[in-house]
């Protein structure tokens, strides 16, 4: 515990989520992933959006940045462009990355780029007081969808993997360990990482769909979600209702900024070459 508080800004505590909220859970998830890995403090930059989720830095005694809303990625692109050398994790919600921001989400994938991204999904926006976001369930309800929400969700992980990214995976608050075991790979692999953390909102998602309690929110998550393993055994309709947790997607490619690198180191040298090459001439002409 000690060793996870140096990580902590603990003169910003107590946080403003509400009382059973899952953010606290996925911020402790990673930071007990980040412990374990043992990564230098100063050498890890975090960033995030607008939402409830995206105060989670503030929390975080890390080079930190709060940007602008759907921004979170542009601004971390630019970050890891220029210091390939940190480690560069994005926290954002679904809400955030996946409408205002999903265009910076689905490049980012495509680039692969060295970012670790955790996606805290509580299936709304819960900062603005629970609109539909574009991955509340069909059928289910918000303030903006208060006979129900018509439109069909993005499945995140398949989006990520569609794009590009090279690690994906989804936990839950329930699933606190897997969480913490996904992000960890996730911040081990070289390229661009998505973690889908299902986090409860109690207060809004809850509330609008009639969940009950956070408690009854976690035994909700609990029923439904289904390991990737066990899935594989499983007959497609005892998978109807239900969605798969674990590692979804673990598949090396070149990473951007390394590439990126490599040309400006390439064009240098061939400038170089004819710098020289023409610095050779004005000498035999003299
Ligand atoms: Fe958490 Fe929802 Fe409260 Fe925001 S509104 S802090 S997401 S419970
Ligand atoms: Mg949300």
């Amino acid at each position: 515990m000690s060793e996870m508080l140096k990580y902590f800004r603990e003169n910003r505590l107590p946080h403003i989520w509400c009382p059973g909220c899952g953010h606290g859970t996925i911020t402790g998830a990673l930071v007990r992933a980040i412990t374990k890995l043992k990564l230098d403090k100063n050498r890890i930059v975090v960033v995030s959006g607008i939402g409830c989720s995206s105060r989670a830095p503030g929390y975080l005694d890390f080079d930190t940045l709060h940007t602008t809303h759907g921004r979170a990625l542009a601004f971390a692109t630019g970050i890891k462009l220029s210091r390939p050398d940190l480690k560069v994790i994005v926290m954002t919600g679904d809400g955030d990355s996946t409408a205002i921001g999903g265009n910076h989400f689905i490049h980012a994938a495509r680039r692969n780029i060295d970012i670790t991204t955790i996606v805290m999904n509580n299936d709304i926006y819960g900062m603005t007081s629970g609109q539909y976001s574009p991955m509340t369930p069909t059928g289910m309800f918000g303030t903006t969808a208060p006979y129900g929400n018509v439109e069909r969700p993005f499945d995140l992980a398949k989006l990520a993997i569609a794009s590009g990214a090279t690690y994906v995976g989804r936990a839950t608050s329930y699933h606190a360990q897997l969480l913490e075991e996904l992000m960890e790979k996730a911040l081990l692999n070289k390229g661009f990482s998505v973690i889908e953390a299902v986090s409860q909102c109690p207060t809004y998602f809850g509330r609008k769909n009639k969940l009950g309690s956070a408690v009854d929110m976690l035994n909700w998550y609990k029923e439904r979600a289904v390991n990737v393993k066990a899935a594989a055994v499983m007959a497609p309709e005892k998978l109807e209702g239900k969605f798969l947790i674990g590692e979804l997607f673990n598949q090396p490619a070149p990473e951007y900024t390394a590439s990126y690198d490599a040309l400006v180191d390439g064009v240098r040298r061939k400038f170089d070459t004819f710098q020289g090459g023409v610095r050779e001439c004005a000498q035999n002409s003299d």
